[in-house]
């Protein structure tokens, strides 16, 4: 059913799904494409039907199933003649992960690390419905909305070199407030400043290992360095955004006539009002995450200053893995502008792009990809595979392999909590029922998943970091 391509690149075929305009093709190897289900390799084929899609609809070596588009998934989309679609952005509009760099040895650290935790979990908000500890006003929230992490800044939270090493800057342009709802609005307003839940979380980590010591050096990392990573979206606010314009655009097809396998792929052609009201709105959303991301920063700096009045926590970088931007690529031999979708997958720009901050743009762009609770977590930099082969796209983290359900029938949160506590990592979480779900098992081996994209120079790894503290959703 599948071509093979590569070692680890794999096609699905024009033929497999009817009304296919490119095929699909999957990086991943061979052993963990043998633990990917058929709705996956679906998805990917009912993605390749969309309007306008450009090359290839991608799957990254940690795909699993979404909503319409698979979690993992990569489209680009031609101005002309293409689409957007909500589903290949996610509900959770820019979750996204950050890395904060210390100066701070883990063996100093250590003794601390109890404090830390408690002290993390208890002044950054977590939980499904979890409400921050901030107030801000409506007119704050529109600063939100429209400016990001740049807004936070301004309000006090972190420091300006924080927004250079944000991707966009930490703020997208053409964001609408307008078009998110008072439902969405209503939502969002208590909650900047909290993690969310479950797969949500605020880790304090160890520099196990470096693969390559310049990109290392570059990018500030070495052996023995406590590291900090938040991973965190848009809370309720873009889940309602998602879902209100996800009405929209499911008239959309009907009105202008396209064609969907799947009703849960709803989109509008560029251009029209639909897709652009879509755009304004999902970019707010993305704003309003990296405000979140900013504020929680702030809040973790206080933290570790309660204990390591001297120590210094710079941002290494902040990536978005679920969006869309508008992008110039090259195609068939010339540029351009296009409408990427990544879902579940992280942008990894190669050396030279603008994009790129000027400390890593002759380097590459640092790829942020989380492992689990248990198992480590990876720093890689975009390479020149991306570009050629992804649309400057890698994978976003291990990937689910099984089911929250499922998860909770197989493993007690007790029992879970147990294990980490034996290997020295301290967990903390709004409910045991959480860890049952985020069980270390429940993912895919992290160090596989970033094999591949390693192996085909998407991404290089540069350093590899283990989980020592973690404050859950
Ligand atoms: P997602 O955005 O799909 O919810 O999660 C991204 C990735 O984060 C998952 O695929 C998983 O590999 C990783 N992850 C989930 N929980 C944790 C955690 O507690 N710590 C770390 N380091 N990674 C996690
Ligand atoms: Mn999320
Ligand atoms: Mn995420």
């Amino acid at each position: 059913m599948l071509n093979r391509i590569d070692d680890y690149i794999f096609e699905v075929p024009i033929g497999h799904q009817k009304g296919m305009r490119v095929p699909g093709r999957i990086f991943i190897s061979e052993r963990l494409l043998e633990q990917v289900e058929s709705g996956t390799l679906d998805q990917v084929a009912n993605v390749a039907t969309l309007p306008g899609i450009v090359n290839y609809s991608m799957a990254m070596p940690d795909a699993h199933l979404g909503y319409g588009f698979p979690i993992g998934g990569v489209a680009a989309f031609r101005e002309d003649g293409g689409v957007i679609s909500p589903g290949g952005v996610g509900f959770d509009i820019n979750c996204g992960v950050r890395m904060l760099r210390t100066d701070l040895l883990a063996e100093d650290v250590a003794p601390m690390m109890t404090n830390l935790v408690e002290d993390l979990f208890h002044d950054v908000p977590s939980g499904v419905g979890a409400k921050g500890r901030l107030r801000v006003s409506e007119h704050e929230l529109d600063e939100a909305f429209t400016r990001g992490a740049a807004w936070a800044v301004e309000a006090g939270f972190g420091v300006p070199e924080d927004l250079e090493h944000c991707e966009e800057g930490g703020r997208m342009e053409g964001a609408k407030p307008d078009q998110v709802s008072l439902k969405a609005r209503k939502r969002g307003r208590p909650q900047l400043g909290t993690l969310g839940s479950g797969n949500h979380f605020l880790e304090i980590q160890r520099v196990d290992e470096i693969f390559d010591d310049d990109l290392a050096k570059r990018f500030g990392l070495f052996r023995g360095q406590i590291t900090v990573m938040i991973h965190c979206g848009s809370r309720g606010a873009g889940h309602q955004i998602c879902t209100d314009h996800l009405q929209v655009l499911s008239r959309a097809v009907k009105k202008y006539g396209i064609e969907l396998p799947d009703k849960q792929l709803a989109c509008a052609p560029l251009g029209t009002p639909e897709a652009e009201n879509y755009f304004g709105a999902m970019a707010a959303a993305a704003n309003y995450a990296w405000a979140n991301r900013q504020i929680i920063s702030a809040w973790t700096r206080e933290v570790f200053e309660r204990y390591f009045p001297d120590a210094r926590l710079d941002l290494v970088y902040d990536v978005a893995h679920n969006v869309a931007k508008v992008e110039e690529h090259e195609v068939d031999g010339s540029r351009e502008r296009l409408y990427v979708h990544r879902k579940g997958a992280t942008r990894a720009f190669g050396p030279g792009r603008p994009e790129i901050p000027m400390a890593y743009r002759e380097a590459g762009q640092p790829v942020i990809i989380p492992g689990s609770m248990g198992t480590p977590s990876y720093v890689l930099c975009g390479s020149a595979g991306a570009m050629r082969l992804t649309f400057g796209s890698a994978c976003h983290g291990a990937g689910r392999i099984m089911s929250r359900t499922q998860a909770k029938k197989t493993y007690a949160g007790a029992e879970v909590k147990d294990v980490l506590t034996r290997r020295g990592i301290k967990v903390m979480a709004t409910h045991p029922k959480m860890l049952a779900e985020e069980a270390p098992e429940v993912y895919k081996p992290s160090f596989e998943v970033v094999d591949v994209v390693h192996h085909l120079d998407i991404a290089r790894k540069v350093a590899k970091v283990v989980p020592l503290g973690v404050s859950k959703g």
